[in-house]
């Protein structure tokens, strides 16, 4: 089992301190939710881990299997097995889907260990029919014309291709209709065993209805402020965000 850590991560933007030391562990065989109001700092958790360069992390650290991921470069961060979905969004003119995933494929591998084109293809077509994918899709050029829904179901292709030891995943279920969210969580729950952690980071609780996490975080403030199971995931649902600011005396 790998470990990711994050340890007592305080992270600036523009000289704004937003994290104020962030502690989270995270094995490859669970699944953990990040909730919390808007910004209070989830998506700059995520950022910070890829490296994003407007993101400033001024103290503490982030270790995976005790290596400080934050001293890796963007690659080093896949070939050590992080999986960071705002990587990819973005679309690369006259690079096809298909030959995008078989690089960052390669990439990971490294030189010298690529992967055959024939199990590329069958394992490309066995998950895009998994995620009910149009084929096209692997023809059409990244991102380029995507739908909110299909760029998110091309997110998670790309997961269940690269098999990535850990991935964050920020506001993955953002703008989904229902059956693109059963088929964005079907894909993460094939992910589940004993070499895939996840850090689901969501403003919703519907998700997690699709995905039963095994560890779920608060996130205020900039700080992780409360962590439970399952049932605190259904607990926000229900009440909102106001019993923690009580019990913890927090103003906004
Ligand atoms: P969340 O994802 O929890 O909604 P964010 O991490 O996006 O929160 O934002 C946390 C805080 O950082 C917010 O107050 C936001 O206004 C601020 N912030 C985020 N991105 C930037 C940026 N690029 N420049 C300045 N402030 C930012
Ligand atoms: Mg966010
Ligand atoms: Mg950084």
């Amino acid at each position: 089992v790998s470990v990711l850590e994050i340890k007592d991560l305080h992270v600036e933007i523009e000289g704004k301190e937003i994290l104020k030391g962030v502690n989270l562990t995270i094995k490859s065989n669970e699944v953990h939710a990040i909730m919390g109001p808007n910004g209070t700092g989830k998506s700059t958790l995520s950022a910070a881990i890829m490296g994003h360069p407007k993101y400033t992390v001024t103290q503490g650290e982030v270790l995976l299997d005790g290596e400080n991921v934050l001293e890796m470069e963007v690659d080093e961060r896949a070939q050590a097995g992080l999986f960071l979905a705002m990587q990819y969004p973005s679309e690369i003119s006259g690079v096809t889907n298909a030959d995008f995933l078989r690089s960052a494929i390669n990439a990971k591998r490294g030189e010298g260990n690529e992967i055959n084109l024939m199990q590329f293809i069958k394992k490309l077509d066995k998950n895009m029919e998994f995620l009910e994918m149009d084929l096209d899709m692997a023809q059409r050029y990244l991102n380029e014309g995507f739908s909110g829904g299909e760029k998110k179901r091309n997110e998670i292709l790309q997961l269940m291709m690269l098999e990535p030891k850990f991935a964050v995943l920020d506001e993955i279920d953002s703008g989904l209709d229902i059956d693109a969210l059963k088929v964005v969580s079907k894909g993460i729950n094939e992910m589940r065993g004993e070499n895939f952690g996840c850090l689901i980071i969501t403003h919703y609780q519907r998700l997690l209805n699709y995905i039963t996490p095994d560890h779920v975080h608060v996130m205020m403030q900039g700080r992780v402020v409360k962590s439970g199971g399952a049932e605190l995931a259904q607990r926000l649902e229900k009440e909102g965000y106001d019993w923690i600011k009580q019990e913890l005396n927090i103003q906004d």
